[in-house]
């Protein structure tokens, strides 16, 4: 199996570290495939400053530089792959496509933090409260934003796609009357889907999906990365061989990897894993 990260980020968003040859030389050390940086993208200029941890659109030489540094320092020996992390907001779509434009992005990373402007679902101020008025209320938007986020047809793989458990509040009963609508339009889409090993390291202490829903993922032969969220170099690729002792479990051990073009730019190849 070939060891692949494709959410990683970078200090232009104010809370990750290192430098890329630091996160080269560990990709190196671990005898990684593939490196894809993927920052949390900027929001339009307009709405700017929208949050304290993502870079500016006056950040993008600076990305850039990066990522050709990272590419220097990696020679030919590690695929270096640019992408960003865009956060799904409605109506945001024409700026995504901006995005993938002007970064020249191999991949975007889609993901839901907002449910609401100033209402991130990772923030610790919900460590204790809900958002809405209610657990249920809360996942019903949150889902539905995952939904309508694949939809747009705009992004190769979703971030963390039941990051609304977070904080370890998770409505009582079968929960794919939350998630269904996603599953479904991840079949028509090609859209993969990330294991985030993050979440083992988070207040939830489980990797984003849940072993249910990514049980339901597999069996409908959605494309699967393995991705960290990497904020450092010593936390690329982290949890890579226990989420692939996991997808081994989940599929009786007929795991296997694949090489699939991303959804959106088939100039792309992401290594995905699925059953036999
Ligand atoms: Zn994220
Ligand atoms: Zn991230």
């Amino acid at each position: 199996m070939q060891r692949t990260d494709y959410h990683t980020h970078t200090p232009l968003c104010l809370h990750a570290e290192g430098e890329p040859e630091q996160f080269v030389a560990r990709a190196l050390e671990l005898g990684m495939l593939t490196y894809g940086i993927a920052d949390h993208a900027p929001m339009p200029p307009e709405m700017e400053p929208y949050d304290n941890w993502r870079m500016r659109c006056a950040d993008a030489p600076a990305y850039r530089e990066w990522i050709a540094r990272a590419r220097a320092a990696a020679d030919s020996r590690l695929h270096i792959l640019t992408g960003l992390e865009c956060d799904w907001l409605p109506g945001i779509e024409s700026w995504v496509r901006h995005l993938r434009h002007e970064f020249g992005c191999d991949y975007l990373i889609g993901s839901v933090h907002y449910l609401r402007r100033g209402e991130s679902v990772d923030d610790s101020v919900y460590a204790n409260r809900t958002i809405t008025d209610s657990t249920e209320r809360d996942w019903q938007l949150y889902w539905q934003a995952v939904t309508d986020m694949i939809n747009s047809g705009l992004f190769d793989i979703v971030g963390h796609i039941d990051l609304v458990k977070i904080w370890g509040r998770v409505p009582q009963g079968d929960l794919s009357r939350y998630y269904t609508p996603a599953l479904d339009a991840l079949e028509r889409s090609g859209t993969a889907v990330e294991i985030n090993t993050a979440g083992w390291h988070k207040h939830c202490a489980e990797q984003y999906p849940a072993c249910g829903l990514l049980r339901e993922l597999l069996d409908r032969r959605i494309p699967i990365v393995i991705n960290s969220d990497a904020h450092s170099p010593a936390h690329l690729s982290r949890g890579w061989r226990q989420a692939i002792d996991l997808l081994q479990e989940l599929t009786g051990h007929a795991l296997q990897q694949r090489e699939i073009p991303a959804a959106h730019n088939p100039h792309t190849i992401l290594h995905a894993y699925g059953s036999l």
